[in-house]
């Protein structure tokens, strides 16, 4: 059995998923809304990869006979300032979802709950790369800033990202 603590961590996740589902969404509509289509793009496939997050949790909740209750998400913002500010408050929400990451490792580990410490473990792997992602494209604004053939090829690359379905998903269904 998965603790009480633990089911109900897990459970926020799956709403701190969805919630970033909703703000890279958010990001996508005003990206398009502003030119910039690739940008579109780049958000479009991050929203597609947070439901899958909340998925992966779903499944395991539901495979340690844990019941999901969907509660309500948070309304996002709407509008940034530039499509360079969307991709540094990126990076500073993935670090806020690192911590909380962290913290269900934390419960896991105190539970010595090791099924989910390794079901955690793919979460802790994956916000290294989310982090590393949005500080790459910080980088790569900064290094077109003020140049608009710059930004119109970088636009361009971004419209060329595809969403793959995570591992442990692809391998289970
Ligand atoms: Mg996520």
């Amino acid at each position: 059995m998965i603790s009480q603590n633990l089911h109900n961590a897990i459970n926020a996740q799956v709403n701190a998923e969805l919630w970033s589902a909703y703000l890279y969404l958010a990001m996508s509509l005003d990206a398009e809304a502003k030119g910039y289509k690739g940008v579109a793009n780049w958000f479009y496939v991050q929203f597609q990869e947070e439901q899958a997050h909340a998925r992966i949790f779903m499944n395991y909740l539901n495979s340690r006979d844990a019941k999901v209750e969907l509660l309500p998400i948070e309304a996002v913002p709407s509008a940034w300032d530039s499509v360079q500010d969307m991709f540094r408050q990126t990076l500073e929400h993935e670090k806020k979802v690192t911590s909380l990451i962290n913290n269900l490792a934390a419960i896991a580990n105190e539970d010595r709950d090791y099924a989910s410490i390794n079901r955690i473990v793919w979460f802790i792997d994956e916000q290294v790369e989310e982090e590393e992602s949005a500080r790459e494209m910080i980088d790569a604004f900064d290094a077109v800033e003020g140049n608009k053939y710059g930004m119109y090829m970088l636009d361009k690359e971004l419209a060329t990202r595809v969403y793959n379905v995570p591992a442990p998903l692809a391998t289970a269904e």
